[in-house]
């Protein structure tokens, strides 16, 4: 994978804790978000949540 922004290759996975949560159910738990970042510009190439089963 290389990043679209400057074409580096090198990532780091990191979260902010907060989880992402279904807008029709604000009380569920939901599940924490996982970024994919370019350590060399700062780009997110994706996020992902941990376990998408939670939005349902
Ligand atoms: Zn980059």
């Amino acid at each position: 994978m290389n990043c679209k922004n400057c074409n580096g290759s090198s990532f780091i996975q990191a979260t902010d804790y907060i989880n992402l949560r279904p807008l029709d159910k604000k009380m569920a738990v939901g599940s924490e978000k996982v970024y994919t970042v370019c350590l060399d510009c700062g780009e997110v190439a994706s996020i992902r949540i941990n376990n998408p089963e939670k939005l349902k």
